[in-house]
């Protein structure tokens, strides 16, 4: 009898050690149907599987919204307050998982979230009139699933969730499997304190480690009603064929054309600065730049002046061939140099540049493969072109029609405005960094998914919300 008990201790042991406790907290074996409504998970809203994330999401949601909208507004602030007060820490976790971009971006990125809006947008509007009274509200979806990019982990979901909560949702998140593991514990903090602080469950979840059939399983649960993707063409496509709501931030490849008018000085100030953000990972990012002609030369003067270090044609070349070379039958970025140092990239160029240098250009003609990619770098190719018509014409071309982001640095109202309109992109910066478009370096709210393809635009609360409208017929009216 001892020995069939040992043995029993034995296979209880081994199958445990085989099957650890899910990152939900849930017992061993629950990894589908719904949370026990008692226990208090280990990692709260971390879940190895998607059924058991919604099922939590959505008994949040109720919770917040019995909560009232005061409780959701304290929520919304005291997590923009967090990110800022944890910055530093974060910023430092995701560097160091994700291994792209600049530490001092990443820590400036969550100390920009005071620039978010919150509840406040949520203005209900109301008509009155001999007939009665009609009111129009923004409502809630209720759970939304989510999917963010490496490029910004922790900020994405965190600005995904300031607006969604604001809105009265609650999310389910697929995050990149190379930012998961930051987007995890920023996840599980919230919850924890969210618990804590207002007594509601698992508002924010995510799905660790997450997978393509996680996603496509948060794209299909009927439970989801609204979908959220930030990312580049695979998951817009992906996202955009569901056959629910999306609400898509694509890819982008922002150009910047500068006329024979522009303040070169403040145009090459600019371009640095919106280039050089995180080593040029951001969407918005001054990605390639045509310059007219007649002032070229003074332009490349400008960008000196301004710190860029300017690699020669052979220098370039080499670059191109490691970071972009051609495969089969395209030209592919190599994954190893997103997001790289100038540093790192002008050693492949066979350059040296000194170690305060913050971005790299130099003159290439349309056809380099640092024009037309998508590359998030900090290298920026100048192109000349005869004249403005000229310009405009390859910023349209290269922009792909993406619809994301331009730049101009002009003093010509007349080519400011036909750019405006004939590149009809969702941002449209002039005379300022692309940063200017979200706050920093020019006036508006900040967000860091912005809806291209479907057409909303900088994100915000009333994006994630439904119209609802209730008319009272013919009283209620006061006066
Ligand atoms: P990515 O496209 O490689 O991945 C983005 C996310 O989509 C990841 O979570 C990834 O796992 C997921 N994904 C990819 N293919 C998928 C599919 N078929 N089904 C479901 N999920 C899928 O992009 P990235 O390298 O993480 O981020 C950079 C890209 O994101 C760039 O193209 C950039 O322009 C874009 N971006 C856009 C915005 C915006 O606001 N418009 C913001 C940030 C980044």
């Amino acid at each position: 009898m001892q020995t069939e008990q040992m043995i029993a201790d034995v296979v209880e042991q081994v199958i445990r050690q085989l099957n650890p406790a899910p990152h939900d907290g849930s017992s061993a074996g629950m990894r589908t149907g719904a949370v026990p409504a008692d226990a208090l998970p280990t990692r709260p809203g971390v879940f190895a599987e998607v059924d058991p994330a919604v099922a939590a999401a959505k008994r949040a949601q109720q919770q917040l919204i019995a909560a009232g909208i005061k409780i959701r507004a304290q929520i919304v602030n005291w997590i923009k307050q967090t990110a800022i007060d944890k910055a530093q820490e974060w910023g430092r976790i995701e560097f160091d998982e994700t291994r792209i971009g600049r530490l001092d971006h990443k820590v400036l990125k969550l100390e920009l979230f005071h620039l978010l809006p919150g509840v406040e947008f949520l203005e209900t509007v109301a008509q009155s009139g001999d007939d009665g009274l009609t009111v129009d509200e923004f409502a809630p979806w209720g759970v939304i699933g989510a999917i963010t990019p490496v490029t910004h982990s922790i900020p994405t979901l965190t600005a995904n969730v300031v607006s969604m909560i604001a809105a009265g949702n609650a999310v389910v998140f697929n995050p990149h499997p190379s930012g998961a593991k930051c987007a995890a514990m920023a996840v599980e903090h919230y919850n924890r304190e969210i618990k804590q602080r207002w007594n509601i469950d698992s508002l924010i979840n995510t799905i660790e480690p997450p997978t393509l059939r996680s996603a496509e399983e948060i794209f299909k649960h009927p439970d989801v009603h609204l979908l959220v993707a930030t990312g580049g063409p695979g998951v817009a496509r992906a996202a955009m064929k569901q056959p629910k709501r999306a609400i898509v931030a694509g890819p982008g490849n922002p150009p910047v054309v500068v006329d024979e008018t522009a303040d070169f000085d403040n145009a090459a100030t600019s371009i640095i600065q919106g280039a050089v953000f995180d080593n040029n990972l951001l969407c918005i990012g001054e990605k390639e730049v045509f310059v007219v002609d007649s002032v070229f030369d003074q332009m490349m003067a400008a960008m000196r002046r301004a710190g860029a270090f300017a690699l020669d044609a052979g220098q370039i070349d080499r670059l191109v061939k490691v970071t972009i070379p051609w495969q089969d039958d395209h030209y592919a970025v190599n994954k190893d140099y997103i997001g790289a140092d100038p540093q790192v990239l002008a050693q492949v160029a066979g350059a040296t540049v000194p170690a305060g240098v913050e971005l790299l250009y130099g003159e290439t003609d349309e056809s380099n493969p640092f024009v037309a990619e998508e590359q998030m770098m900090p290298f920026v190719p100048f192109v000349r072109c005869r004249d403005f018509d000229h310009g405009l014409e390859l910023a349209i071309k290269y922009e792909h029609g993406f619809g994301h982001t331009a730049c101009i640095h002009s003093n010509n109202l007349d080519h400011i405005t036909r750019m405006g309109q004939a590149m009809n992109t969702t941002l449209y910066i002039v005379n300022g960094p692309s940063t200017g478009a979200l706050g920093a370096g020019g006036e508006g709210y900040a967000s860091y998914s912005i809806a291209t393809p479907t057409g909303e635009g900088v994100t915000n609360p009333l994006t994630f919300t439904r119209f609802r409208r209730m008319a009272v017929s013919g009283s209620l009216r006061i006066i």
